[in-house]
């Protein structure tokens, strides 16, 4: 299948999942998932006019997205991986969007260096709904007391919530979680579903979700 082909088909199934709820297209943006993609393929996708991407290291973004930047207008790079305070100052000067916004001090050392590089890059707070001890996230307990730190005591622009479910249990459980905690706690967006579970996703609220495999075929690495 083409990218043309792969971009329709993907598209088809976000209508026809919306429509089941009733929802509206247009709130759900598609974060295409370009980790471990070379260059030449992401320009498949840019140039049939997809412009949200997404990835999950710093370095191999840098690499990548700053050549990319410089030739396509209107690219929203989204940080959808764990980020470590020490590269901090490039993810700020790189993303568009930083999804995974985990604990306390990222989100200070995040906070510090959009005021010194004086730009407001806006922020999702990755909440670990499994509760899975390896796992990045604020625990769902802890989630309303972090956003309001994160926005009254940082001055982040947080504009939602994102998870990532466990490999082993139902999505839907998961997204219905994170659906409630947004409405708590006041915020718009949910960046929620991947390849495998993108339609449950779509109708438990999600306004952003994450494709890599479907758009792109598997992962080598
Ligand atoms: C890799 C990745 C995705 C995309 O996964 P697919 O199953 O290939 O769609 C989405 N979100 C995050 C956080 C990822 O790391």
């Amino acid at each position: 299948m083409s990218y043309k082909e792969k971009l329709i088909e993907v598209q088809e199934a976000i209508n026809l999942a919306a429509a089941e709820v009733k929802r509206n297209t247009r709130d759900i943006s598609l974060v295409a998932v370009s980790k471990t993609q070379p260059i030449e393929k992401i320009e498949k996708l840019i140039s049939l006019g997809h412009r949200i991407f997404g990835e999950n290291r710093v370095q191999e973004a840098k690499t990548k997205w700053k050549p990319l930047k410089s030739k396509y207008d209107g690219l929203e790079l989204h940080l959808i991986g764990a980020l470590q305070t020490n590269k901090v100052k490039e993810a700020v000067a790189l993303f568009d969007v930083i999804e995974t916004v985990d604990r306390p001090k990222l989100a200070a050392a995040l906070s510090k260096e959009m005021s010194e590089q004086a730009v407001e890059i806006p922020c999702y707070i990755q909440v670990n709904t499994g509760e899975e001890r390896q796992k990045a996230g604020i625990y769902p307990e802890e989630t309303a007391d972090f956003v309001d730190y994160c926005k009254n005591e940082l001055s982040l622009n947080i504009l939602g919530l994102m998870c990532i479910p466990p490999a082993n249990e139902t999505p839907a459980l998961h997204f219905a979680l994170l659906a409630g905690i947004a409405e708590e706690t006041n915020l718009e967006n949910l960046s929620m579903g991947m390849s495998s579970d993108y339609e449950v996703a779509i109708k438990l609220g999600a306004t952003h979700i994450r494709l890599g495999t479907a758009l792109f075929g598997a992962r080598d690495i």
